[in-house]
């Protein structure tokens, strides 16, 4: 059952006007993604034993991991020991996520930034976010630097030592958010996403159903999408490497492989935090448990398993097949940043220096489509790119389990799918301009081959 919507004090006139305007501006949805409320249903009640599943996978017990395929019963059995069952409830470990999410929101007030107005949204307005992920991210760790220079890095292991707990702590923290949302979504008033007004209560839980959650200024949504999840994913990699250096004595080089790779990733996306702002996170989609558990369980919790497996089967590899994994790296961050910021620079100025060359369509909306350059070897040759990155982080792994892959697997589904959300989106958008634009990149995602 919906949760009961705010009473006004407006007369029966006024509120059904009121109601008429704000049903036209938040038309309900009449299609279902995701598998519909039942596939809603179960992200919401899967995806987090999925996490807590992962958090035993990567053990140093782990001997059956050596296998591909082979040897998961040993996983379900540590699941429901009596010590796995102890440790989900770990206060200390709540207290220590909570604390990160709340120092990560207080520097996102205090912190200084330029404030930039993000696009026009369906109602005519646009609202401002301010820029400062990147200070964030220094900050975080000029403050971890200075209450570490007296006790060395032992600290940094407890990361390790309450994993369960914080995975725990983060699906905790995702659910309390998600019902928040929800919850606040009913007040009048607010802009809804065009996906996310279905009625249902689960499927809109879910998939998010304001567009903009704001408290006061704090954006809820732009705050999450890149600061705990990935500020904590940095953390978190650096705390495996510090304990890999406490146990080893050194560090491996396939480890500082994938602590490189992702702190880059990380680092590059904060620097460009304003480039989040045209995406369909923030454009399109509502806020609500996808995005919620996606950013503060999902990132953390597995995009750090390369790193939670190093630490526990500790490897080093030839120097041709580091230098080979690295230049894989390259092409893909090379095509990942080339076809992001060749969107961001032209949407922003078309006759940019970088951009002015480049061969578009116009479109009735009012908005230019680029059809040469990277935007026209394919539709989304930037997930090509960041898929290729995603699988050089595991290569340095080996191929004694499956599991580090878990990532590229899930992350290439996820584009796939993404690619065709955006191209219904796009269609919709567009019409006529989209198929034009289509006839004329006629690849999705591989130029040549998708
Ligand atoms: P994109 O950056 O791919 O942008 C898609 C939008 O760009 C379209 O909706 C359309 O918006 C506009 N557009 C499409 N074609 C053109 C064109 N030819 N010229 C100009 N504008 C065009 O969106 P995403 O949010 O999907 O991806 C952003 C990045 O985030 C990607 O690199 C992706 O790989 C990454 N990502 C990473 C994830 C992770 O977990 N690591 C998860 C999801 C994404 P408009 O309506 O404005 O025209």
């Amino acid at each position: 059952m919906p949760p009961k919507v705010k009473k006004s004090k407006e007369t029966p006139a006024t509120s059904s006007a009121a109601s008429a305007s704000s049903d036209a501006l938040n038309p309900k949805t009449t299609t279902y993604e995701f598998g519909g409320p039942l596939g809603a249903l179960g992200m919401v009640a899967v995806l987090p034993l999925l996490v807590l599943f992962f958090s035993v996978c990567c053990d140093p017990t782990g001997y059956p991991s050596r296998y591909l395929f082979m040897g998961y019963q040993h996983y379900f059995e540590r699941l429901l020991s009596a010590e796995y069952l102890k440790s989900l409830y770990d206060p200390v470990a709540i207290f220590a996520y909570f604390g990160f999410v709340l120092l990560q929101a207080f520097f996102y007030f205090v912190l200084p930034g330029d404030t930039v107005p993000g696009t026009v949204m369906r109602d005519g307005n646009r609202l401002k976010y301010k820029i400062n992920g990147f200070t964030a991210l220094h900050s975080t760790f000029f403050l971890a630097l200075y209450f570490l220079k007296n006790t060395g890095l032992e600290p940094l292991t407890f990361v390790y030592d309450h994993w369960i707990g914080l995975t725990v702590a983060s699906i905790l923290f995702s659910y309390m958010i998600s019902i928040y949302v929800y919850m606040a979504s009913f007040e009048p008033g607010k802009l809804l996403a065009t996906g996310g007004n279905t009625g249902n209560a689960i499927y809109d839980f879910m998939i998010g159903r304001e567009l903009n959650p704001r408290i006061g200024e704090f954006d809820i949504k732009f705050f999450t999408e890149l600061r705990p999840g990935l500020i904590g994913w940095l953390v978190i990699n650096t705390c495996f490497a510090a304990k890999q250096y406490l146990d080893l004595g050194r560090i491996t080089n396939t480890m500082l492989l994938v602590q490189f790779f992702e702190a880059w990733y990380v680092i590059d996306a904060l620097w460009n935090e304003e480039c989040v702002l045209t995406t369909m996170d923030i454009t399109t989609d509502g806020f609500g448990f996808m995005l919620a558990f996606g950013l503060y369980t999902w990132v953390p919790m597995t995009y750090t398993l390369q790193a939670r497996y190093l630490l526990d089967f500790p490897r080093d590899i030839s120097w041709v097949e580091f230098g080979l994994i690295f230049g894989l790296n390259l092409l893909g961050y090379y095509i990942f940043r080339g076809a992001n910021s060749q969107k961001n620079e032209f949407r922003a100025n078309p006759e940019g220096p970088n951009v002015k060359h480049l061969k578009y369509i116009n479109t009735k909306k009012g908005t230019k489509l680029l059809t040469s350059g990277w935007w026209g070897m394919s539709r989304h040759i930037n997930y090509l790119g960041d898929w290729l990155m995603a699988l050089s982080w595991c290569l340095p792994c080996g191929f004694g389990s499956i599991i580090p892959y878990f990532y590229p697997i899930y992350f290439g589904f996820l584009l796939l799918h993404r690619e065709r959300r955006d191209d219904h989106k796009c269609r919709e958008k567009y019409g006529a301009d989209w198929d034009k634009y289509c006839s004329i990149v006629k690849y999705r995602i591989i130029p040549g081959i998708y």
